[in-house]
């Protein structure tokens, strides 16, 4: 049987793509305050015959069951907004003071509805069924989690998943692909050294927790540098640095907080103990004692081999293999689409949506972050096509 044509159908709903994407993006919400977009996200998967479900607080699950039998693969939208003023001066911009869509999470609640439409269509050829995961606070504690524990990959068990990010270092047109380690692990940290107090000119009568604290954040930076695989990155940031009250006083305590972000399970887990045997060790080397609380936050992206190339197939096959760009280095970024590939292969692809003729090219999270919405289209074909090419090839 021939395949559809996913970039003439996602053409043909390309003005209906841009409209839902322009209504989100001025009516962005916070993660957990997610009540307007899920509506709007219900109301649409529902008149296209798609069965939903609320998921994880202000989620939606979407299950398109295909016509024949077979295995369901999962696609992913993130839905929550930030707590940014948005200045892009466009026409559809943020109603909501202080609160805006810049990181593009508006482009990718639209885009995975406009993928939904174009596969409702062709529902009978299906082999299988594609669940779609419209995701809450990707930006916050995470959604990724609360879907997997609210059953979310069960009821048909999802045997791979994908979804992808904007990105405004790719060109619109293009999508990027990595197989492998992608984003960062992440593990925020909270450590409190407690010395012994003391009169400022006889410091041998007291610990100093700032000098003592001191040593500690050098010698983080010194893991860093000396035991990390210049190859293999890791990055310690230590954001905050409190302690003492007065100039002639001896310090007695110094809270200091960061994150650690690593690629790989394995680099986690070193970097993780490292940070406790490295402080542990100073403190107890000057006699000093620490509260060490290092937090599990999201675990990474790593992307499967083979879907990366599935993905990679259906891309080229789409949009011509020039248009496939190899991502050639992992983000320390954050995604939490990660949670997911902890659970069933999948990948993560990154949507080009640059395009400095049509509007600044900027970072995500910038005030003044916008797309080319020509990459709205193709990012829905693209799911479309992934989708679909992963149900004719997975083996019953
Ligand atoms: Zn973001
Ligand atoms: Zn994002």
């Amino acid at each position: 049987m021939t395949q559809p044509d996913f970039m003439k159908e996602a053409s043909l709903i390309k003005d209906e793509i841009i409209d839902l994407r322009r209504r989100i993006h001025q009516h962005p919400e916070i993660g957990r305050t997610e009540v307007e977009t899920q509506k709007l996200v219900e109301g649409y998967l529902q008149k296209l015959g798609i069965k939903t479900k609320r998921i994880a607080g202000t989620g939606v699950l979407g299950l398109l069951e295909g016509g024949l039998p077979g295995s369901t693969v999962g696609l992913r939208a993130d839905m929550d907004a930030l707590r940014i003023q948005e200045k892009t001066g466009v026409s559809y911009a943020s109603k909501y003071p202080g609160i805006m869509h810049a990181c593009g999470h508006d482009a990718h609640t639209a885009t995975l509805l406009g993928a939904a439409k174009i596969l409702a269509a062709f529902r009978k050829e299906l082999p299988g069924n594609v669940k779609f995961f419209f995701q809450p606070d990707e930006e916050g504690d995470g959604g990724a989690a609360p879907m997997v524990a609210d059953g979310g990959l069960e009821n048909p068990k999802v045997d791979a998943m994908f979804g992808a990010h904007v990105t405004p270092d790719i060109p619109v047109g293009y999508i990027g692909t990595r197989s492998g380690k992608s984003y960062a692990a992440s593990n925020p940290f909270d450590i409190t050294i407690r010395g012994f107090g003391s009169h400022g000119a006889r410091p041998h009568k007291g610990i100093d927790a700032i000098a003592i604290a001191c040593q500690v954040v050098g010698a983080l930076q010194l893991y860093i540098s000396r035991e990390t695989d210049p190859l293999d990155s890791a990055v310690i940031t230590v954001g905050t640095f409190h302690g003492g009250f007065q100039r002639n006083v001896i310090c007695d305590e110094v809270t200091i907080t960061g994150i650690i972000r690593t690629l790989g399970p394995e680099k986690r887990k070193n970097t993780v103990e490292a940070v406790r045997r490295i402080t542990e060790g100073i403190v107890q080397a000057f006699g000093a004692k620490a509260d060490i609380v290092i937090h599990e936050s999201y675990p990474g992206v790593v992307n499967d081999p083979a879907m990366t190339k599935l993905a990679s197939d259906s891309i080229a096959e789409l949009l011509g293999a020039d248009k496939l760009v190899a991502v050639e280095n992992p983000s320390m970024g954050t995604e939490d689409f990660g949670i997911f590939l902890e659970h069933v292969p999948g990948c993560f692809y990154q949507a080009g949506v640059a395009n400095p003729a049509k509007t600044p090219t900027v970072s995500l999270h910038n005030s003044q972050f916008n797309i080319d919405e020509d990459a709205l289209p193709i990012l829905s074909a693209v799911h479309a096509k992934v989708a679909y090419d992963y149900l004719r090839g997975a083996k019953p």
